[in-house]
């Protein structure tokens, strides 16, 4: 992890304004779902990417009754019925 050179001060609601910069460079776009993460006294924001309920994984997964499911746990499942 490296700095990005830029400090920003957190507003009375919490908010922290991501520079045009950063945004333009990681694609985040206005109304696009942000994912935060803590690993240990960093916090770290990640596009959302929705991944698969049983296995966590973030290819090929589409949604199921408002859950998301993996192509791979689809095939898996379909085997059991
Ligand atoms: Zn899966």
């Amino acid at each position: 992890m490296k700095p990005a050179g830029v400090v920003r001060k957190v507003d009375q609601l919490g908010r922290i304004v991501l520079p045009k910069s950063l945004r333009k460079r990681y694609q985040m776009n206005e109304g696009d779902p942000v994912e935060i993460l803590v690993q240990g006294d960093h916090i770290i924001l990640e596009r959302y990417r929705p991944k698969c309920v049983f296995c966590g994984s973030m290819e090929s997964v589409s949604d199921f009754k408002e859950r998301c499911i993996c192509n791979q746990c689809l095939v898996e499942m379909n085997r059991l019925t």
